[in-house]
């Protein structure tokens, strides 16, 4: 999967730097956390931004 930088860094300023889940932050992980699909690309999901979520590793599993 790959979302475009530029949308990467909108998404990261949206959720303040930490997981939209369960709200651990990039300097909790000490790294930048994962992008996920709200609605996965196997159910018609898109990489357009409402689309998309910042979360952690473990989130995203
Ligand atoms: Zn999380």
């Amino acid at each position: 999967m790959t979302i475009k930088n530029i949308i990467r860094e909108q998404i990261r300023h949206q959720a303040n730097f930490a997981c939209e889940f369960c709200g651990v932050t990039e300097t909790d992980t000490g790294g930048q956390l994962t992008i996920d699909h709200f609605q996965p690309i196997s159910q018609q999901g898109d990489d357009n931004i409402e689309n998309l979520l910042y979360c952690c590793i473990r989130c995203n599993q």
